[in-house]
């Protein structure tokens, strides 16, 4: 990074968050990209509009106890940062995995910043979570530690203030249970939680828009560089909520999905993947992806999930997790002929292997800007809860496709216009930046 502003701006980001690599690693790409922005717009520099930026509204940290089926109080850490909200209400995922810990958080509500700019609609960004493991847990453990979870949560969130949805580990049993907690606190039947069930309050193609929105996003890159998803071999990592609807709709648009993984290992089908088997699978009977070969038997079961970059594809949708992609991982990629990484997942890809990618010349389509299809789709769930009236799936689904087709124009735009044809990354930096940049200007120093 050249620019001495935006190198003293990092410097503190790392000075004041030491333990959070994932944070500091979200913030330097972004203020990477904004070194053409910053040399057009001293008005933004001496607003302070970046160090604002970069420093969370507010971070809560919570205690979450709870009883487990013996009988023994168990304790997790829960988390809401609250990170920005000059375009509207906070509003990000929860995260319930051993793994979540501030920094994972920070980096999330980060970068929910900018997706929630993209998607045109007025929504700040903000995101949370706990260390408590959903895996091997009862439905009466589940219920209790999301009950408990909201009792905390409550007095910080409100449909106008900041409205949580699911991430992983969160899906519609665990935002029902927080749902249930929030209105019998409460006593309010409100849209403070999106996600949410058909029957009460839910937004039909909320649960498929972040794998259908990242399909949309991939298709608009494919065209815009004469290609199409038509005939196309891909691989996608994870089995979880935004892989399973990815594969649907990857198959739709004509491509045959060949490899996906768990994080104990993936199955290679090369007479192509059915996603009703995975949903099956994962959603319904909440199985391991290696049991895929009692259904297709003539499929083949690898341990280890980082192998999955190993398979030959012309397009890889990474869908799993955080770093999940490597150095190695683009080179074998790049090496077995794949032209394009669409990430469906949050930062999956490690910055060697951004490098790998440009290198190599393959498109590569960024989270935020290729994963922003679930939160504009909970942003359409706010909007049916206030006005009580629903959509049908057709209206939710076309109006998702316009909101990935006009965010892919965004970074397109973007990237063309401050000198960097092609880069969506820079793109869907510098756009998503601009609207929120603005609009903290216009609201003054607060
Ligand atoms: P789910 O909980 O539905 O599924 C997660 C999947 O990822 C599972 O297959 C899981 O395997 C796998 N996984 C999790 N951690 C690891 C790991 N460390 N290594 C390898 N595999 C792992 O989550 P989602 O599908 O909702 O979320 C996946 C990603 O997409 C996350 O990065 C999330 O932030 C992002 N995202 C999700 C959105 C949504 O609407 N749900 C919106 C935008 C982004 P296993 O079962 O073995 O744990």
């Amino acid at each position: 990074m050249e620019n001495e502003y935006l190198r003293g701006i990092l410097e503190t980001v790392k000075r004041r968050n030491p333990a959070e690599p994932e944070f500091i690693q979200a913030v330097t790409e972004v203020l990477s990209s904004l070194e053409p922005v910053i040399a057009q717009r001293p008005d933004l520099m001496e607003a302070g509009v970046l160090e604002r930026m970069v420093e969370p509204d507010r971070q809560i940290v919570f205690r979450v106890p709870w009883v487990d089926d013996s009988g023994k109080v168990q304790v997790n850490r829960g988390f809401r940062v609250q990170f920005n909200d000059a375009l509207g209400p906070y509003k990000g995922g929860l995260r319930f995995h051993p793994t979540v810990n501030l920094g994972i958080i920070k980096f999330l509500g980060f970068e929910q910043v900018f997706k929630n700019s993209l998607t045109t609609l007025p929504l700040g960004g903000g995101k949370g979570g706990a260390d408590f493991d959903p895996k091997g847990k009862s439905e009466g453990e589940i219920m209790r530690f999301c009950q408990s979870f909201m009792t905390e949560l409550y007095r910080h969130i409100g449909k106008d203030v900041d409205v949580p949805a699911g991430d992983t580990g969160v899906g519609s049993r665990e935002i029902g249970y927080m749902f249930g907690q929030y209105k019998r606190i409460t006593g309010e039947w409100g849209g403070v939680l999106t996600g949410k069930g058909i029957p009460y309050g839910g937004s039909l193609v909320r649960t498929e828009a972040t794998g259908y929105g990242l399909c949309y996003f991939a298709d608009e890159m494919l065209r815009a560089n004469g290609r199409s998803f038509e005939g196309q071999t891909v691989i996608i990592s994870a089995s979880g909520n935004v892989a399973t609807y990815a594969c649907q709709k990857a198959t739709e648009l004509g491509a045959k999905v060949v490899a996906m993984s768990d994080s104990n290992g993936y199955i290679y089908d090369p007479q192509g993947i059915d996603y009703r088997d995975i949903k099956q699978l994962k959603e319904v009977e909440r199985k391991r992806i290696r049991e895929y070969l009692s259904i297709r038997p003539h499929a083949e079961y690898h341990e280890g999930c980082s192998g999955i970059w190993n398979v030959p594809c012309d397009i890889a949708l990474p869908c799993a997790t955080q770093n999940e992609i490597d150095k190695e991982g683009a080179e074998a990629l790049a090496a077995n002929g794949c032209y394009a990484v669409a990430e469906g997942a949050n930062m999956p890809s490690k910055p060697e292997a951004i490098e790998v990618y440009f290198a190599n010349n393959m498109l590569f389509a960024p989270a935020k800007a290729a994963n922003a299809g679930g939160v504009a789709t909970s942003g359409l769930e706010m909007s049916q809860n206030s006005t009580r009236i629903p959509w049908t799936a057709q209206e939710v689904d076309a109006k998702l496709h316009g909101i990935m087709r006009s965010i892919f124009a965004a970074c397109d735009s973007a990237a063309r216009e401050y000198g960097m044809p092609g880069n969506y990354m820079a793109g869907a930096n510098i756009a998503g930046f601009l609207k929120v940049a603005e609009a903290m200007k216009a609201q003054g120093c607060v």
